[in-house]
């Protein structure tokens, strides 16, 4: 990779990244409720033998840190899509459902995305009150990837769910009006799984808004993807082929692609 990426580069982005050296270890399907457990510490004694020296005509081999990820996901940081600060606290929670949403609004060229974004931002936040945008990460309709308020913060919504737990990620567009692209499509399925393995949260806790609060969201189009189970089984084959690994742009790479994406 010749680009330079900068992991954690924005505030709060902690729980973003590094996540193809974790184990993904047993699910956590616990339902309801503040998390007030955690997941017992198992801890693997170091290895105590001593390898014996290689012998002198061993061809040095590079170590390789395992198979290739399934897929590899670019967060665009908030900084590059023009993201404001965030104007209040967050409330910390952990984990444990997996909701998709989409924005409602009809986007029709993806170079109008960045202001999309920026323009529910400022909504939330102006309008709303709320300390940030409503999700976790936005999915563009050629499947870039948008960091939005961290993933350790509760989100916000407009309708009679409470978010604490859920993680929200959501589609760019109105699939009450617009089909999903295929992009978009592989996109969400990727940071679905990614979440799936950084989470510990099972496939099967992928809902859309409307299976929680009165609301068409996340559109027609998009909804029978996850009431049929072809989300989750889909996200399900990614975590039983491996890994999804997400790295968080920044800077002038980032700073590129963002004006690549309105021009
Ligand atoms: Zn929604």
């Amino acid at each position: 990779m010749t680009r330079r990426a900068f992991l954690f580069a924005g505030a709060g982005a902690t729980a973003v990244g590094w996540v193809w050296l974790r184990d993904r270890g047993a699910v956590n399907q616990v339902a309801a409720g503040p998390a007030t457990t955690e997941a017992p510490t198992t801890t693997v004694p170091a290895p105590t033998t001593t390898a014996p020296p290689a012998p002198a005509t061993t061809a040095t081999t590079p170590t390789t840190p395992g198979p290739p990820p399934v897929a590899h996901i670019d967060v665009l940081c908030r900084d590059a899509w023009g993201a404001a600060a965030p104007a209040g606290d967050f409330r910390e929670h952990e984990i444990e459902w997996m909701t998709v949403h989409h924005t409602a609004r009809l986007l029709l060229e993806n170079r109008d995305a960045p202001e999309a974004i920026r323009g529910h931002q400022r909504f939330h936040q102006l309008d709303r009150g709320w300390s940030d945008i409503a999700y976790h990460f936005i999915i563009d309709l050629e499947g870039n990837v948008y960091e939005c308020r961290p993933v350790t913060a509760v989100g916000d919504t407009g309708t009679d769910y409470d978010p604490t737990g859920h993680f929200l990620v959501c589609c760019e567009g109105n699939f009450d009006e617009q089909p999903l692209p295929a992009a978009q499509h592989l996109a969400l399925v990727n940071v679905l799984a990614w979440a799936a393995a950084e989470f510990d949260v099972a496939p099967d806790t992928i809902r859309g808004h409307r299976d929680w609060a009165a609301t068409s969201c996340p559109g027609d189009n998009l909804y029978p993807l996850i009431d049929s189970g072809d989300l989750a089984g889909a996200v399900a084959d990614s975590l039983a082929a491996g890994t999804v690994t997400m790295e968080t742009v920044c800077g002038p790479p980032a700073d590129e692609r963002v004006a690549a994406i309105e021009a």
